[in-house]
């Protein structure tokens, strides 16, 4: 996404398993990169990380 992702945007690099589809190659996102994942963030499945990480984009949009 050349401006940015927007907080509350669904990343338009995210294929239909909700899976990074440049993970690996070399446009891979420098944020990307340096973003780790923790439970505490990401918790046990993808409606919970969708939970957490909204919370996480509204309070810093
Ligand atoms: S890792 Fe980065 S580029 Fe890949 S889907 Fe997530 S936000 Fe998008």
């Amino acid at each position: 996404m050349p401006n940015g992702k927007l907080a509350g945007v669904r990343c338009v690099n995210l294929d239909d398993q909700n899976a990074c589809r440049l993970h690996g190659s070399s446009s891979y996102p420098q944020v990307c990169k340096d973003f780790t994942p923790r439970r505490y963030i990401c918790g046990k499945s993808n409606l919970e990380a969708y939970k957490k990480i909204s919370i996480l984009e509204k309070a810093t949009e």
